[in-house]
């Protein structure tokens, strides 16, 4: 048996009942398999079976009340995988579904997306199982506040350095800062990032992932002498990730022809923009709605407890480009396969993980253009580094300022994939190249800190 794989099996016996780790850490290592042969030191230090073991993972009681003065105890964890190439960074979940295997996945690929965005971050992820939806503002703050009574200790500027995710918005991350700057009497805007520009944050973070994950799949749309001019575009989701995507293909002559949440899908042949944007940004950040009512104010198709993939494979909706922007293992190999049937030459994911292997298998099997999550979507994170270092410089820059260097990382990222897969034998590969490039500069630093 391979190294890699007998890393893999280990990893399997030792964290069961884990599935969504095991196909992150699975997907992952096949990919640096050809790293193996060119870098002994690496084996020799053992960085492999390194890399896949939390630095350490810290699971807590959040215990609150809700307005009627019931209690609940729900669960809160962060897992600090790698500080190698600085503190550790990556977002908080709020979501029923959280639970350790989610948070070690995204935790471990956020390792190697933070190390493709160029700007020194090590890689973590946490959350909780709590459901923030159909809470009021006073449950989700004595929630916040009681997740942060005991995150407080472990977290800091230097230390780890939590943003958002899904069902952590601003709203959230204002809740968190406030008990936090309370426990510690120290006003450490740097503690977090996702804050709003008034009390530290960044210009461009809301849009920082949407907007990123264009720029990436426009790269390799360019490799082909495409742009998105003209484009009609599938996007999942209708969050914080779709909504910004949907603004910048807009922007960029594109046709967005599918939203959804978690109830169903809308398909709005006209494609999502102008006022239609509007409603649906109103809808989803004030109302806090579902899209069916998009929908209904529009007169235009849903499909009830169906996502976009479903109704793409049944009803043969025809698109060149797809976007998955809801959730983990959206997109399965027989979505996958209807996605090439029907014209899509372009998937570049803004949320993490969003297409099973399968999936990926039959992207690169038919020559699509494959761009694997943590290089398509890091430019969320990318924008978070920046927050960082406007906090320690005590300045904030320009939304143009913010946007331009968004734009280099996403160019960089891309060029630096390509460049890794060309060098270790992929070329034109980008899931080998991100995860080479990102692996190289971690394991690099690893090795230089020696056993420990
Ligand atoms: P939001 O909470 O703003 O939106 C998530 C969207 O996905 C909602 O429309 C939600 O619908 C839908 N969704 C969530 N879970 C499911 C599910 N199980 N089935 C179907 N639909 C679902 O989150 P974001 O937009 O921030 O995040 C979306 C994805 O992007 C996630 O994978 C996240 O990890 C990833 N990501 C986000 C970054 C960021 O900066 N925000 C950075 C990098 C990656 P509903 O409202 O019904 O729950």
């Amino acid at each position: 048996m391979s190294l890699i794989k007998e890393v893999i099996a280990k990893v399997k016996e030792k964290n069961p009942a884990q599935p969504e780790f095991h196909q992150a850490v699975e997907e992952v290592l096949t990919t640096l398999e050809p790293t193996v042969d060119k870098h002994p030191e690496f084996v020799k230090a053992k960085i492999y079976e390194r890399i896949v073991e939390p630095d350490r993972q810290i699971i807590f009681r959040v215990p609150w009340e809700d307005d009627e003065g019931n209690v609940h105890v729900n669960r809160g964890m962060r897992i600090e995988f790698n500080n190698a190439l600085g503190p550790y960074k990556g977002g908080l979940r709020f979501h029923p579904t959280v639970y350790e295997g989610i948070i070690k996945f995204l935790g471990f690929e956020q390792i190697f997306k933070n190390s493709l965005t160029t700007l020194p971050m090590g890689g973590a992820k946490g959350g909780s199982d709590f459901d923030p939806k159909g809470k009021s503002d006073a449950e989700v703050m004595r929630f916040c506040y009681s997740f942060m009574r005991e995150l407080f200790r472990h977290v800091g500027p230097n230390t780890d350095v939590p943003a958002g995710d899904i069902g952590v918005g601003g709203r959230e991350i204002g809740y968190l800062l406030g008990m936090y700057k309370k426990l510690t009497n120290e006003h450490s805007g740097g503690v977090l990032t996702g804050k709003a520009y008034e009390w530290g944050g960044s210009l461009i973070r809301p849009e920082a992932t949407g907007y990123g994950n264009v720029y990436f799949a426009a790269e390799m749309l360019a490799t082909r002498g495409e742009t998105f001019s003209g484009k009609t575009v599938l996007v999942s989701g209708s969050g914080n990730v779709a909504q910004y995507t949907i603004q910048k293909i807009n922007q960029l002559g594109g046709k967005v022809i599918t939203i959804s949440d978690s109830s169903g899908t809308v398909v709005d042949m006209d494609g999502v923009k102008g006022e239609k944007w509007d409603f649906l940004m109103e809808l989803k950040n004030v109302k806090r709605g579902r899209v069916k009512e998009y929908a209904e104010k529009f007169g235009v198709d849903y499909y009830d407890g169906k996502s976009v993939w479903d109704v793409v494979k049944e009803q043969g909706i025809k698109a060149d480009v797809a976007l998955p922007s809801a959730t983990q293992n959206e997109i399965n190999g027989e979505h996958a396969q209807a996605l090439v049937n029907n014209g899509v030459i372009c998937v570049s994911e803004g949320a993490n993980m969003p297409s099973t292997l399968d999936a990926i298998n039959i992207y690169l099997e038919n020559n699509v253009l494959y761009g694997p999550a943590k290089a398509a979507n890091a430019g969320g994170v990318a924008v978070s580094g920046l927050e960082m270092s406007q906090n320690s410089l005590r300045l904030q820059w320009t939304r143009e300022e913010v946007d331009n260097k968004l734009h280099e990382i996403m160019k960089s990222i891309h060029k630096n994939s390509l460049a890794a897969a060309e060098a270790y034998g992929k070329p034109g590969n980008y899931l080998y190249g991100a995860n080479i490039a990102g692996f190289l500069k971690v394991a690099k630093a690893m090795l230089a800190y020696g056993i420990v």
